[in-house]
């Protein structure tokens, strides 16, 4: 029960179920972004119906994600959390993602090839590629990493080695924790970071790590991402082949860690590949 009937956020109308989630400004901006632009979807003055006709079609996925996280922000906003436009459309987008693919049939129609491509959900704001690698023997660890704006262009990079460690674990941690780092350092307000490690995603986000080897380093990255407009998402190695590169430069050199302001000579021809927005297909 609140005292005034009025929109908390905007302050112009009266706070409705469909102003909640659709008309007031905070929510017709995440609708617009995420591709609901048909004046018909605005229009409809019934609840009931509006929902019937958004559930009609191949959106009706994306539509009750962007739903439900246009109603999670009323929350948000109530406890003043605030997260980017594009952070929110990044979380409708993949969790459409998820929930789209876990209900594919398998067998009956003929599988569909996974298109893997560097920049996986189009990011908006600045994107980080980290990767570990072990090499050589003995074995050497290395890391790499690689920033650069949603266009492609190459922002900064950095590669370095590991001493007395062959722990591949370790060195996509310190990747991890190294791209965070430079990224804070360069004042980048969003940002994805994407690595092929489950197994560091796993200890990140899983709250049982209190006695991990690693804690510390663990919680470094966690304080990193904590209060920031920073998240770390999977993505499958060929999305991943310019931090690549520099993981397997910095596990064949004897630098601890060193910065590439710009960017050597052999990573050109892989990062004019991803600029180009070509898909790699995976069975
Ligand atoms: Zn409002």
């Amino acid at each position: 029960m609140a005292p005034s009937a009025t929109c908390a956020r905007c302050g112009d109308h009266d706070e409705t179920f469909l102003h909640c989630v659709r008309d007031c400004r905070f929510s017709s901006n995440i609708w617009h972004k995420i591709g609901f632009i048909g004046t018909d979807f605005f229009t409809v003055q019934n609840a009931y119906d509006w929902i019937k006709n958004s559930t009609s079609d191949n959106r009706t996925t994306l539509f009750l994600v962007g739903l439900w996280w246009v109603w999670n922000r009323n929350l948000m906003y109530l406890n003043n959390e605030t997260w980017s436009m594009t952070r929110l459309c990044n979380n409708i987008h993949s969790s459409t993602d998820v929930i789209r693919s876990s209900f594919q049939r398998d067998g009956s129609a003929a599988p569909l090839d996974r298109l893997i491509k560097w920049n996986c959900n189009n990011h908006q704001g600045s994107i980080l590629n980290v990767d570990g690698s072990c090499l050589g023997s003995p074995t050497h660890a290395g890391f790499g990493g690689l920033l650069r704006n949603n266009a492609g262009f190459y922002l900064s990079g950095f590669s370095g080695f590991i001493p007395n460690s062959t722990d591949i674990l370790l060195a996509e941690l310190t990747t991890i924790y190294h791209g965070l780092s430079k990224a804070i350092e360069m004042g980048v307000d969003d940002l994805i970071c994407y690595y092929d490690s489950l197994l560091s995603i796993n200890l990140i986000f899983v709250n049982t790590t209190r006695f991990h080897i690693y804690v510390v380093l663990i919680q470094d990255i966690k304080d990193m991402l904590d209060n920031r407009n920073y998240f770390l998402q999977h993505t499958l190695r060929e999305g991943n082949q310019c931090a690549d590169y520099l993981a397997k430069l910095g596990a064949s050199s004897y630098v601890e860690i060193i910065t590439h302001s710009s960017p050597p000579v052999d990573l050109l021809p892989l990062l004019r590949i991803d600029a180009s927005g070509i898909f790699f297909t995976r069975p």
